[in-house]
């Protein structure tokens, strides 16, 4: 692929260091253009001095702030829709009662609207092999209710993305799958990545050294 914004970056935060009190953050990116969209930042931030390292995805829109709230039902047509999952942002599937959080340490997810089904589907399936008999007859009926929709989507379940940060989107799949010929889509300035990167990092205090 020719797209020069796909290549990686590195931007000083000019950021003391909130572990050792000593190093200097800087952090590498890479830039993915989706035409009529805007684009997927996933970084990494690291310290010049000890093994700090936090990395996170970030969808930009292009049109201005993304929603807190997203949905999608499970219809053949959405199933590959593409999902970014920014730290600190929250699947919930009301219909079987499932909510998955992803953590500031698993720093977000790539994934589509399918690929949700399959992890939730792993993680119930494993759920079972502990549970008791009561139990496992509730995890069986959600498991039957997730086949079904993998196997022949029919809108019986909806996908809600939360995700307080507004840094999550869902993407169509006619866009994200579309060529980046036209160049459409605004270049993401300097000064803005490394606004998110900071951003991050005021994230990453607030959750290792503001709790009590
Ligand atoms: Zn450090």
């Amino acid at each position: 692929m020719n797209d020069m914004s796909n290549k990686l970056n590195k931007v000083n935060l000019d950021l003391q260091c909130p572990v050792c009190n000593q190093g200097n953050l800087y952090m590498i990116y890479k830039v993915t253009k989706i035409p009529y969209f805007g684009g997927i930042i996933t970084m990494t931030i690291k310290c010049n001095n000890c093994s700090l390292r936090v990395t996170d995805i970030m969808a930009i829109s292009e049109k201005g702030e993304l929603p807190v709230k997203q949905k999608r039902i499970t219809f053949r047509q959405n199933m590959s829709d593409l999902v970014i999952l920014s730290a600190g942002s929250k699947i919930e599937v009301p219909e079987i009662g499932i909510e998955v959080y992803i953590s500031r340490e698993s720093g977000g997810d790539i994934t589509t609207i399918e690929g949700i089904l399959r992890d939730i589907r792993d993680k119930v399936t494993s759920l079972m092999q502990n549970s008791s008999n009561e139990d496992k007859m509730i995890l069986e009926d959600i498991l039957r209710k997730i086949d079904n929709e993998l196997n022949t989507p029919s809108g019986k379940l909806s996908i809600i993305l939360i995700d307080e940060n507004q840094k999550s989107a869902i993407i169509s799949n006619e866009l994200w799958t579309k060529r980046v010929e036209e160049e459409r889509s605004k270049m993401i300035s300097p000064d803005e990545i490394k606004r998110l990167g900071e951003e991050i990092i005021e994230h990453y205090k607030d959750s290792n050294f503001n709790q009590s």
